[in-house]
Parts: C-alpha cells; structure tokens; sequence
C-alpha cells in the first residue's frame, strides 16, 4: 500500500526496468524482495495501461501506476478515487493539436498509432496482440521523432497550445502541459497523504527527466552502448548515481546498493 510507505521506488519501463528486448526477469528478485519489506514499485511509464498490466502481472506487482507519460494513474488501491487519476487530455484533441503543430511547421508529424502493423513492428519489436495492446492509447500522443532542425519551431508551436513534447529514444510524446511524469508523481504523493515521502526515482531518456527531478534518489539506467547523452546533460547541475550495468541489470544493482545502504534489510 502506498499510504502506508515512506520510500517508494518510482521506475520507467522500457530501457530502465526492462531492455529492448522486453526482458524483465533481471530485476524480478529485487522486485520481490521490495515487495518484503513493504517499499512499492510505481512502473511509471509511456506504455498504456493495458500494456502495463501484463508487465504488472508477470512481476506479481499490485502497487498503483503511471502511465503514457503522466496521462493518468491506475491501481486497484486507488480506492477514494475509483481506481483512477487523471491528468492528461484525451487522445483524440491531442490528435487535432498534432496536426495544428505539423501545419505550423509545414512537415507532417505522424502519430505512433498510424503506423502500419510492420512499420509499427520495425520501430518497436512488439508484434501481434502486444500492437494492440501499444495502440490503446487515451492520454498521450506518441509521434516519430521529427528532425533536429524543428525542434525550436515544434517548441515555440506547443507554447501555443499548451502542451509540451518529450523526446523518448525510440519516438517523441505530445502531452498536455498538465501531465508529465514528474506531475503523475506529485499527484500520487498528495493522494497518498503521508508527509516526508522519499522517492528512489529510476530512468534511462530525457522523457524521464520529471520522474527524476521529482524523486529523492536519481538512478540513470544506460542502454548497452551506454547512457542517454542528453539525458546527462540534462542532469548536469544535480546529483544523481549512473548505474554501472544497462537495463534491468543496472536496476537490480543499484536497487540492492541502495536498500543495503539505507539499512533496510
Ligand atoms: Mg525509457
């Protein structure tokens, strides 16, 4: 129960928990010894809840999550407020604002879901039912990562329509400028109601960079030819522990150095 913690380990999924290769068993023994001692895992991530539910089941874990980016917040726990917050815009107004932004800059933005099932496939590595499961999106507008040279102009135009754009390492997220991860964290804390929470955020994108600005403990996760550059130099000025393995190996280290460290076993 999150109400009943003071730390909380808050994770993004893909490049973090898991590596590209949907591979989650690295950090399933750790996962179960947090679930001993009472710390939950919030998986906080740019995955639907349907896709969230499968990894949740698969790691046995029951605790509330955030998903597309801080679109919203589900958990069964959720009691008071029906099992869900949200706090993003609905997919379909995201939609119109993307296509508002590709006329302003004259180059056509295109979302995740227009994909075709083999464009789709050669962009993520999920296939079949998991495509379906990636498509049912309510909250967030995954798009493909538009070129560099548009990045200022693509940032002047959501300005303009308040939302805001992360840039994940496989493609780019259109959000309401009141959803991000960083929000979803803070709207978990105060739901939650207990005071001094600390957080052990973990992440491997700049799409990450609310989760980490909004945790306790910043955990980088590097992918196999190492870690997200830009991420680093977004994280320049601020303390954070850069794990010395990728995926979910990183996680398990640094996950078992830190509950060593703070004593809790
Ligand atoms: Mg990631």
């Amino acid at each position: 129960m999150i109400e009943n913690s003071y730390l909380w380990v808050v994770s993004d999924v893909d490049g973090t928990l898991m590596d590209h290769s949907y591979d989650l068993t690295p950090a399933i023994e750790t996962i179960k010894t947090l679930k001993k001692l009472s710390i939950p895992v919030i998986l906080c991530t740019s995955k639907t809840a349907s896709e969230v539910k499968v990894i949740r089941k698969e790691l046995n874990i029951t605790d509330p999550y955030i998903v597309e980016n801080g679109g919203a917040i589900y958990g069964e726990s959720l009691k008071k407020v029906n099992g869900k917050i949200i706090l993003g815009e609905k997919y379909e107004l995201l939609e119109e604002i993307l296509n508002f932004i590709s006329k302003e800059i004259d180059y056509k933005l295109i979302p995740l879901n227009n994909l075709s099932d083999k464009d789709a496939t050669n962009l993520t590595g999920l296939k079949g039912n998991s495509l379906d499961l990636m498509r049912d999106r309510h909250w967030s507008m995954p798009f493909l990562n538009p070129p560099n040279f548009l990045e200022e102009k693509i940032k002047m135009s959501c300005k303009k329509f308040k939302v805001d754009i992360f840039k994940g390492n496989r493609m780019s997220h259109l959000l309401s400028i009141n959803s991000n991860k960083g929000k979803a964290i803070n709207a978990l804390k105060k739901y939650a109601n207990i005071p001094n929470i600390k957080i052990i955020g973990l992440g491997d994108s700049p799409n990450d960079m609310p989760l980490l600005l909004n945790s306790d403990i910043r955990v980088v996760i590097p992918g196999i030819t190492g870690p997200n550059l830009d991420l680093l130099d977004q994280l320049k000025d601020l303390e954070y522990i850069l794990a010395s393995e990728p995926n979910g190996y990183g996680w398990k280290n640094e996950i078992t150095k830190l509950i060593n460290k703070l004593e809790l076993i």
